[in-house]
């Protein structure tokens, strides 16, 4: 009977960010139980997904959530029946913290889209906290390339935006936009651009527009503004419903543009003729299923990825949201809980 508390950020009720939705908790040290382990946190990376939980556009699943699902630390308890994992792995946690395994989609491996799933930091407690448990089945193992710092935007920046380059189907040798350039779009390019695919940046922020051709963009430019060439596939990174117009008149014919974010704004109509017509496709993407993850995580590994992180102090955790939110962040906030 530990009574040991950890700090940690709750969501509080929705509200605009910089009305303060996340506060400051305390809260009881989680103990792990079967086929679970405990991770002391190291660093947490801070995603869209959690300035939209704060400020309601994703509605709250449990009241004072602890929200962050890029969780990178050490295992410093490992519960009954859990042999995967021992103390002192170095263990990262993502958005899928459990399946049902039992749906019609757990099994035919698209577990992304299974009926009852729980998510880490919107149906159980995420990673802005001194501590965590989670599944040992949904964990991964981070490569040693990376850093805890570098680690932690791979776990749900990096997966999703590998997951949206799957869905965007884009051609050997291929043409790909790529609309909204964060923590996101600023990985997939890389892994699109190591894979031989022509990418062209489509972003509001000119800090954004220069880290794209830095990372080896062929073009960047203002976020509705017309790519140099037609484009097989498309990615829209940014919330933003009245992309998708643009995005789709700029593709190709027999186009997919996929829409990468768990929330999108209104999307205007559509003109037939002018965006959907010559079989141009347009998709959503759904979380990711563990093979994407493990899949990523190696690639990511190989292509030597460069990551560009922005730390922000544990204690500061609401300010990175305020960041996040105002466009001030160039890359990936994370937050740096222990050391
Ligand atoms: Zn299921
Ligand atoms: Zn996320």
């Amino acid at each position: 009977m530990s009574s040991a508390l950890m700090a940690a950020w709750a969501v509080d009720e929705p509200r605009p960010i910089d009305q303060g939705p996340l506060v400051r908790v305390e809260r009881p040290i989680p103990v792990p139980g079967p086929g679970q382990v405990r991770l002391q946190i190291t660093a947490c990376g801070v995603c869209r997904t959690d300035l939209h939980l704060c400020e309601g556009d994703l509605p709250s699943r449990r009241a004072l959530v602890i929200p962050g699902h890029e969780v990178v630390g050490i295992v410093d308890q490992v519960g009954p029946g859990t042999n995967r994992f021992a103390r002192g792995d170095r263990v990262g946690a993502a958005w899928l913290a459990r399946t049902c395994g039992e749906c019609r989609f757990c099994r035919s491996s698209r577990e992304n889209l299974c009926l009852s799933p729980t998510f880490t930091g919107w149906d159980v407690d995420g990673g802005y906290a001194q501590f965590i448990v989670v599944d040992g089945d949904f964990a991964y193992f981070i490569p040693e390339e990376f850093d805890d710092l570098h680690a932690a935007p791979l776990l749900c920046a990096g997966i999703i935006g590998y997951r949206a380059l799957l869905r965007a189907k884009v051609p050997e040798h291929g043409c790909l936009g790529i609309y909204g350039f964060g923590g996101s779009a600023h990985l997939t390019a890389q892994i699109a651009i190591a894979q031989g695919i022509r990418v062209h940046v489509m972003t509001r922020s000119p800090q954004a527009q220069e880290l794209a051709l830095a990372l080896g963009a062929s073009s960047a430019s203002g976020a509705d503004e017309v790519p140099p060439e037609l484009l097989d596939s498309a990615i829209l990174f940014a919330p933003v419903g009245t992309l998708v117009a643009p995005a789709l008149e700029a593709l190709d014919r027999g186009g997919t543009l996929a829409l990468a974010g768990i929330y999108l704004s209104d999307i205007p109509p559509l003109n037939y003729e002018r965006h959907l017509f010559q079989e141009r496709s347009v998709c959503s993407v759904t979380a990711n299923t563990r093979t994407d993850g493990h899949d990523f995580l190696e690639i990511a590994a190989r292509t030597g990825l460069h990551i560009s992180v922005v730390p922000y102090d544990f204690e500061h955790a609401d300010q990175a949201l305020r960041d996040l939110a105002h466009d001030r962040v160039n890359g990936a906030a994370v937050l740096v809980v222990a050391t």
